[in-house]
């Protein structure tokens, strides 16, 4: 009786210890973004069930349609855009850089329009889930996110999409939720959302048909 309780007891705390370790990690982010190497800005994971860590900063590029994008993207975007100009595809940002409050408010207006017709409060929040990220809860409010269509006069939004999911790798950036992929990223099929990963990760998880989570994971 004795012995057994001398060979539990650090067991026990060990178990509480390492547990006390991993809540922290993953609360602060630290476990599946910040500390991942070099880059490992590049690399955070922000979705439904991880936050944009508290005092997460970005310094933003105006682009010339007056949306911002993070300074970190900005020059690889920038050459991405030049790639596609010079294969006769036309793309623009669209949607960029997003504050916590413009979020916010993205967010209750998708549920208001879908109150109007006739959803609960409960229904209209998880419907606007699917598409859209609660404040605090959106890559765009990291500066690495891009939502990117046609510019509306050269060529269709499909032209680009195209191009973009044939091409964005090789600049840095993945298509962040594939149509094969939303049982795990739980967001539906977005052809124009890209998010700015650094090259290395973006070819390793194009060669390995890698989703943001499953790449993290490894
Ligand atoms: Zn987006």
């Amino acid at each position: 009786m004795r012995k057994r309780k001398h060979v539990r007891m650090p067991l026990v705390i060990l178990i509480a210890a390492a547990l006390f370790v991993f809540v922290i990690a993953v609360g602060t982010g630290d476990i599946f973004g910040l500390s991942i190497g070099n880059g490992a800005k590049d690399l955070i994971l922000v979705n439904e069930s991880h936050a944009v860590p508290l005092g997460y900063s970005v310094k933003t590029v105006e682009l010339r349609n007056g949306e911002s994008i993070g300074e970190d993207a900005y020059p690889q975007l920038q050459k991405m855009f030049d790639a596609a100009r010079a294969d006769g595809v036309y793309p623009k940002v669209n949607s960029g850089y997003r504050t916590a409050s413009e979020q916010r408010r993205l967010f209750s207006e998708n549920v208001s329009e879908l109150r109007a017709k006739g959803m609960s409060y409960t229904e209209a929040e998880n419907e606007t889930e699917k598409s859209i990220a609660k404040s605090g809860h959106s890559e765009h409010q990291t500066g690495l996110a891009a939502d990117i269509t046609s510019d509306g006069t050269h060529c269709s939004d499909s032209i680009v999409y195209s191009w973009l999911e044939n091409n964005a790798y090789k600049y840095g950036f993945i298509l962040r939720y594939p149509a094969d992929k939303i049982d795990i990223t739980h967001t539906n099929y977005e052809p124009w959302h890209y998010r700015y990963v650094g090259c290395k990760a973006a070819y390793a998880m194009r060669a390995k048909g890698l989703c943001l989570e499953e790449y993290l994971k490894l």
